[in-house]
């Protein structure tokens, strides 16, 4: 640690991201005061298994703790139930609705929240999912359901939805676009997606919009755009996420589509941000500026933004990541490693799309841009390796020959 490395330090955000800056912070000897602030009531837990298993109802709440050993090894104040609403960065004080927090060092994890639908109304049955509030809150409702609508067939909706079909339910999936994740993945893929769903029995239909909801009391038909309506007991909409800034909004921070930070991830003086809030220029991407809602990458960047903290800035590094993202979908693990995009160049290297097990290659130009895979992870990993290593598209194809 720096001289002037700071003697108290405040985290915003009580999940992944935070939890693991928390536990960096501590191994790398951080010994002042440690504030984890969080704005829900629960200790920091995993949200993967919201769409998955804790779903399905094969896991329970207990099940999810995103930290074994014991708390109080980390020495934190943790203030849970917590919301900061405000920052000033000049005098270095955090305000919350429990009181001010004043800080020498700050990592903002504020992380994401679900979107909604443009005039989405507040009636019981129609669900988000981000939060284990909302998990519970939809899992109750499942329990007595028959038909259910999922809005959106990105990797929340497909997930939720292939839980659902799993738990015997009718399942409708509404998506905009012409094919799942299109944007992302492409229509080679998006169509693999869509015939692995409506072979399961899913009700997809594509390039659908949403034209409002009704019922009384609750719930009870969702209206499409082309005037036709859909009976349903109960609605998940999961039409993607947005980065909650909505408390930095005058602090002086950048915030355009997160909190933009340098490659190094600081923020401002003192502030360092990570996880799915945070936007920064990643090597890895050209220098692009990013923003990641994945995991692997919430972890990651919570350890890095830590030793940010602590460093001096001439020893400062940038933060470089090949993102890595999964899905369970049925009985299909979906991969995605790198920043593939649907219009990128796409050649299927491994397997096949028939079989639903294969490994895509994805490039622009010359360049590798990532790859996915359909329950192929160790194939995958070799292409990861790839990645990091900087290799071109032909280099990547002319490996997949030997
Ligand atoms: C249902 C679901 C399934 C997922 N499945 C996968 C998967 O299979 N694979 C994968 O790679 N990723 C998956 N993800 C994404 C992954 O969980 C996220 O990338 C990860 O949780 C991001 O961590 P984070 O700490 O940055 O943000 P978050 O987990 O969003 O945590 C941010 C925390 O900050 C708190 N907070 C917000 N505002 C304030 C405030 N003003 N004051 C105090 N606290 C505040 C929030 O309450 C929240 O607890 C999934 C996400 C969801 C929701």
């Amino acid at each position: 640690m720096t001289p002037d490395a700071p003697s108290s330090i405040v985290v915003v955000g009580a999940s992944l991201a935070g939890l693991r800056a928390a536990e960096e912070l501590r191994r790398l000897g951080f010994t002042g005061t440690l504030t984890l602030v969080g704005a829900e009531p629960h200790l920091p837990y995993d949200r993967p298994p919201l769409s998955k298993d804790f779903l399905a109802g094969t896991t329970d709440a207990d099940a999810l703790g995103l930290r074994r050993q014991p708390y109080d090894e980390l020495d934190l104040d943790l203030r849970l139930g917590v919301r900061a609403t405000g920052l000033d960065p000049a005098a270095r004080i955090v305000s919350t609705d429990a009181g001010d927090l004043p800080y020498d060092g700050l990592v903002v994890a504020t992380g994401a929240t679900a979107r909604r639908l443009p005039d989405q109304p507040d009636l019981p049955g129609i669900h988000v999912l981000r939060t284990l509030d909302d998990a519970t809150a939809l899992r109750a409702d499942l329990a007595s359901a028959s038909r259910v609508v999922v809005v959106g067939a990105g990797f929340i909706g497909a997930e939720a939805a292939a839980t659902c079909r799993t738990r015997g339910l009718d399942v409708t999936v509404l998506e905009a676009l012409p094919s799942p994740m299109v944007r992302g993945v492409g229509p080679l893929i998006g169509d693999t997606l869509a015939g692995l769903h409506r072979d399961r029995g899913v009700d997809l239909r594509t390039s659908v919009g949403v034209a409002g909801f009704e019922g009384t009391g609750r719930v009870e038909r969702v209206r499409l755009a082309d005037g036709s309506a859909l009976d349903a007991d109960v609605v998940l909409v999961g039409v993607g996420a947005v980065p909650v800034t909505d408390w930095l909004g005058d602090s002086g921070l950048t915030i355009d589509n997160g909190v933009v930070c340098d490659a190094t991830l600081l923020a401002g003086p003192g502030v360092v941000a990570a996880g799915d809030v945070a936007r920064w220029p990643n090597p890895a991407a050209g220098g692009d500026l990013v923003r990641l809602e994945h995991w692997t990458n919430a972890s990651e960047q919570g350890v890095a933004a830590a030793a940010r903290l602590l460093a001096a800035d001439d020893a400062a590094v940038p933060f470089s990541s090949v993102p890595f993202v999964w899905s369970d979908q049925y009985d299909v693990k979906i991969q995605v490693v790198g920043h593939v995009s649907g219009d990128d160049t796409v050649e299927i290297v491994d397997g096949s799309l028939d079989e639903r097990k294969f490994v895509a290659i994805f490039g622009r130009g010359d360049r590798l841009t990532g790859a996915v895979a359909f329950s192929r992870p160790r194939v995958l990993m070799q292409y990861r390796r790839l990645l990091v290593d900087g290799a071109t598209f032909a280099d990547a194809l002319e490996f997949s020959k030997q």
